[in-house]
């Protein structure tokens, strides 16, 4: 890199392709995170994960023998909370999603009802949907007067032994069905979640950066929120599959790295 890194005061570090590889901690990355931390780099975790609460997520953490706070998290579920209540205190909310969502809707005061007396409709993943679930949904998603928010547009999800469906399991069932896309996307490449973390930051846009492993989510999200992009090729995207993969996607990151801890010597170096 030719430019130094001066402006640099946070970083918005995305966790699967990171910080790990699903359930495995990528040792140098923790490793890295330390040293960005104690280099005075303010940073705040963000995930799209529609499953889990803060709590749960805190746990995984702890597994990688790393401790993170509850103020250095911004998951989509937690996200989605905040964006609700601050729109409708105590909204009426019906969720396709599982326990960690519900967790984290309740946390904000939202209150989780049967379907009929819905005003919003919020969808996550859920490993255990059934027919049930996706009646109910698919009656509230022809209601107009329904305000319907997907907690992120991921389509498929990255796991070990191959892709899973992602929300938009539920996504694309429900406009199968009607015809109706969310009315909002909390989820990266939303700008949404990312105003969230830079409010956390407590920074200028123009002094953070996101790291990311996936150019359409993390990049975009980066583009969409008007600040610096870090593409790691440690995850979904690789040395092998980085050039068409940019060139597919039309989105070029600002900063190129192999993982977080070559980012991070190459930060602390330059300051
Ligand atoms: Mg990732």
């Amino acid at each position: 890199m030719m430019d130094g890194f001066d402006w640099l005061r946070g970083l918005i570090l995305d966790i699967d392709g990171v910080i790990s590889r699903g359930r495995k901690p990528l040792p140098e990355a923790i490793e890295a995170y330390k040293m960005l931390k104690e280099a005075g780099i303010k940073i705040v975790f963000v995930s799209n994960n529609s499953t889990r609460s803060r709590r749960i997520m805190m746990g995984r953490f702890r597994e990688f023998g790393m401790e993170v706070g509850e103020e250095e998290l911004i998951i989509a579920t937690h996200a989605t909370a905040v964006y609700i209540s601050r729109e409708r205190k105590n909204a009426r909310v019906y969720t396709t999603g599982e326990e960690g969502l519900k967790e984290e809707l309740r946390n904000e005061g939202l209150r989780i009802v049967d379907y009929r007396d819905a005003e919003y409709l919020v969808v996550g993943s859920n490993r255990g949907i059934n027919f049930q679930i996706f009646t109910e949904a698919l009656r509230l998603c022809l209601n107009e007067e329904v305000r319907y928010v997907a907690v992120n547009p991921d389509r498929v999800f990255p796991a070990e032994d191959g892709p899973i469906p992602g929300t938009g399991l539920v996504i694309g069932a429900l406009y199968w069905m009607t015809g109706r896309e969310p009315d909002v996307i909390i989820g990266k490449p939303s700008r949404i979640i990312m105003d969230q973390a830079i409010e956390r930051l407590g920074l200028r846009r123009e002094e953070v950066g996101i790291v990311g492993d996936q150019i359409e989510v993390d990049v975009l999200a980066g583009k969409n929120a008007g600040i610096k992009t870090f593409l790691v090729l440690s995850g979904v995207t690789n040395k092998d599959n980085y050039e068409e993969r940019v060139k597919r996607s039309g989105v070029e990151p600002d900063f190129v790295f192999s993982d977080l801890y070559e980012l991070a010597h190459s930060v602390l170096a330059s300051k």
